[in-house]
């Protein structure tokens, strides 16, 4: 293939081009925040499940609670019920008045018992609310933390996004005044490898590091300079002219 050194001297700037948009992509993808985003996420969504077993345990405790102070008012009623019969003298049967005074007897330790569970639930409410509260100021740190990373990340990748805007209008410039069947030739090439180009510098194919052997040098040097010449190794165009 035949094309003007100087359209060959361009394949090298959108070569440039195309290794500085790998780098940028390389980069966008490898942003640390979207690691410590990842980990935040984790550590939101196990306080979240957190919070929901601390909720349900409040909320299993607040039903035993009503439970038992439902039962203990009509046990205390009950037991100020027989109380007031006795001091009132309205029993005058031995037998009654024993069963009267064993039922009291009996009340009060079911009373007993159940201001027992009255404060075990109490307390458990207690612990458990301090508990949740203390999640939800955890969660709501660590949701600080990722709003705060969410936004670096935008901004940054926002950034990144407006040089690769600049770079692709760079670039589709410069590829307007290649001819076609070159800037095919190279987005073909491209399309394999990172760039399409290589500067022939030194003996070296810069695209691969290839060192090329005296034959092949001689052989390009006596190649007209519109005739295109590929590196062996790697495939990419040898731009000779600087
Ligand atoms: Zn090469």
């Amino acid at each position: 293939m035949q094309a003007d050194p100087a359209a060959q001297v361009l394949l090298l700037q959108i070569s440039d081009i195309d290794n500085q948009v790998r780098q940028l992509n390389t980069r966008k993808r490898g942003l640390p925040e979207h690691e410590q985003l990842a980990g935040l996420n984790q550590q939101r969504q196990l306080l979240s499940e957190q919070q929901v077993i601390a909720r349900s345990r409040i909320s299993d405790a607040e039903a035993v609670l009503e439970r038992v102070e439902t039962d203990l008012t009509a046990t205390k009623a009950r037991l100020t019920r027989n109380t007031q019969r006795l001091d009132d003298g309205l029993l005058s049967d031995p037998r009654s008045i024993k069963a009267t005074q064993d039922e009291i007897a009996h009340l009060k330790e079911r009373i007993a018992a159940l201001e027992d569970q009255e404060l075990d639930a109490m307390q458990v409410i207690e612990d458990e609310k301090a508990a949740l509260d203390k999640l939800t100021a955890q969660r709501e740190s660590v949701e600080s933390q990722m709003r705060k990373l969410l936004v670096s990340r935008d901004a940054t990748g926002r950034e990144i996004d407006q040089t690769l805007q600049t770079l692709a209008t760079k670039r589709a410039e410069m590829a307007a005044k290649v001819p076609t069947e070159l800037i095919t030739l190279y987005t073909k090439i491209a399309g394999r490898q990172d760039a399409g180009a290589a500067q022939l510098k030194a003996g070296r194919c810069t695209g691969c590091g290839l060192a090329l052997d005296a034959s092949t040098m001689t052989r390009i040097a006596n190649t007209a300079p519109a005739e295109v010449v590929r590196c062996e190794e790697c495939g990419r165009i040898l731009v000779r002219a600087s």
